[in-house]
Order: C-alpha cells, then structure tokens, then sequence
C-alpha cells in the first residue's frame, strides 16, 4: 500500500515525525507531500522543506518526500497511492479534517484518509508554534530535529520570510 502524507511542513516538527514514524509502519511506501501554495508566505522555500524532512526522516527507509501544487487526491493518484495520512491533534481539528477528508473522497472514491491522533507530547505543536516562539529567541530543540533548529537559526539572520513562485 501507498500512502502520502500531505502538509505544509513549514518547517517539519516532531508532531509531524511522530505521524510519518507511525504511518510508515502501516503502509509500504509513504511519501511525503509538501504543499507549495503560492497565497501563504512560508519560512522556508519548497526545497528547503523538503531537505529539512528528508534529513529529519533519514532513519526511516520506506519515507520518500516531493513537492506538489494543486488538489491533494491529483497527487495521490500521480502517485499511485490510494490513502492519506493526517494527524489530529485536538477536537478543533477534527471538524477541518473530517470535511476535506469527505470531499477528498467524494472527488475521488478511491482515495481514502487515515488519521492519526497525535502522542500527547505533541499535541500542542505546530509549525507556527515552532515559529513563534523561535521568533522570540527561545529554544525549540524539544520540538523540531537539530537541522531544522540550525536551519531556524540561519534563517532569521538573513530573511524574514521567503516568496513561493
Ligand atoms: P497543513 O497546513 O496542511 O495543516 P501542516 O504541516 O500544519 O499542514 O500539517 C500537516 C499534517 O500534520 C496535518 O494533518 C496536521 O494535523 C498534522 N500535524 C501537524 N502538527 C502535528 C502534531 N503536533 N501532532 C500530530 N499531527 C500534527
């Protein structure tokens, strides 16, 4: 079975490792897709993100990780995947996730989504948490993996922010 793992990753933390740790052991084959979407100004460039997973995931043998645009079930079936993977963190997410997962399948029946609730050490992260916080100097070393602190860090000497093509 293959499956992707859709998200903005921007950047990676351990609440999404801990999902793709987990999925992975469910599935043959999971790829990762990081969503470029051009109406958000992410910190990091789409092949910034993806070798900030690729480094975080190394351990992980059966991970892969592209970039996509457009509708999520397009690039499952480019992919020849017929499941995706996301994470629920709290009840608020669930109301989102259950409406894009129906509409996902109603556009493409053979596409289904698998969720999985976050360890609770997680529960709280977010990239945008990570950001925050990060963006006030403080240490995020308990949330993300060491290239993508390093990466934080590099980043806020040189830019406030990057824009996707
Ligand atoms: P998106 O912009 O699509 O929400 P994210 O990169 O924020 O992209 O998240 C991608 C997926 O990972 C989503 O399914 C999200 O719920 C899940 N996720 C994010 N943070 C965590 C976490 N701390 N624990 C578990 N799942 C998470």
């Amino acid at each position: 079975m293959i499956a992707i793992y859709p998200g903005s990753f921007d950047p990676v933390t351990f609440g999404h490792l801990d999902i793709i740790e987990r999925a992975s052991k469910v599935v043959d084959e999971l790829i990762i897709g990081v969503l470029v979407n051009s109406a958000k100004k992410p910190m990091f460039f789409r092949e910034e993100r993806v070798s900030l997973i690729e480094e975080t995931t190394k351990h992980i043998p059966n991970v892969t990780v592209k970039t996509f645009e457009g509708l999520t079930v397009d690039f499952a079936k480019e992919n020849k995947a017929n499941l995706i993977i996301r994470g629920l963190r709290a009840v608020t997410d669930f109301e989102i996730e259950m409406q894009i997962a129906q509409t996902n399948h109603s556009i493409e029946p053979t596409v289904d989504t698998m969720f999985f609730t976050t360890s609770l050490e997680y529960a709280y992260l977010s990239s945008t948490i990570v950001k925050e916080i990060a963006g006030y100097g403080s240490d995020v070393s308990k949330m993300v993996s060491q290239v993508v602190v390093d990466a934080i860090k590099n980043k806020q000497k040189n830019s406030s922010g990057v824009e996707e093509k």
